[in-house]
């Protein structure tokens, strides 16, 4: 079994030798196309942009860090503890105490555990009041998950401090739904007109 084995390998030898001259053509092509690749990109300008000193501007529809904003008109907090964000966010890192007013209700206690979410963008869809958005930046890296932890002041202080997304919960669920016009046309043929 041996011998056959060992005949079979030498004739396989034999039949390869002319093979593996005729492929070295092929190899030394290939190695030269990878050293053209090379040396073209040894005296390419690099594209390295070093972080954080210096930025990239991000794209128009970025969407990042997690914040919590004021009403423009008013100027009050736009949140009013109302939980939609908390019960639907999957992995459940948000928790939201209201606080009821006269006038309207408030968040007593907000909390987001930003180091466990999925950045899925469900709670900014369901906001009712666009009070919690997504912020143009990711720029929030730290080596301690405590600091993720962020509470309502956390979240404002955000809110301020960078861009807002154009990505509200308004917005978004208008996309979501059919078209203006097509409503319009429903609304008129409810309506009898
Ligand atoms: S983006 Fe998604 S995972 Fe993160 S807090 Fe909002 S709903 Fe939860
Ligand atoms: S952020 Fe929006 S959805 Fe969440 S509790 Fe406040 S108002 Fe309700």
């Amino acid at each position: 079994m041996s011998d056959v084995q060992t005949a079979a390998d030498v004739r396989a030898l034999r039949d390869a030798a002319p093979r593996a001259r005729t492929d070295v053509p092929v190899i030394i092509r290939a190695i030269l196309g990878a050293m053209r690749v090379t040396l073209r990109n040894l005296f390419r300008k690099p594209v390295t942009v070093h972080y954080p000193d210096k930025q990239r501007a991000y794209p128009d529809r970025y969407r990042g860090l997690l914040a919590l904003v004021y009403d423009k008109e008013t100027g009050e907090e736009a949140c009013i503890g109302c939980r939609l964000c908390e019960y639907v966010c999957p992995p459940a890192v948000i928790k939201v105490e209201m606080l009821k007013g006269e006038k309207r209700n408030y968040a007593k206690t907000f909390t987001l555990e930003l180091y466990a979410c999925e950045f899925c963008e469900l709670c900014v869809q369901v906001c009712p009041t666009d009070a919690i958005v997504m912020m143009k930046s990711f720029d929030l890296s730290t080596t301690d998950r405590r600091e993720l932890l962020l509470d309502k002041d956390k979240l404002h202080a955000i809110g301020r401090q960078f861009e807002q997304s154009w990505a509200t919960g308004n917005r978004l669920r208008d996309m979501q739904g059919p078209p203006k016009q097509a409503r319009a046309v429903e609304h008129k043929e409810a309506a009898g007109v």
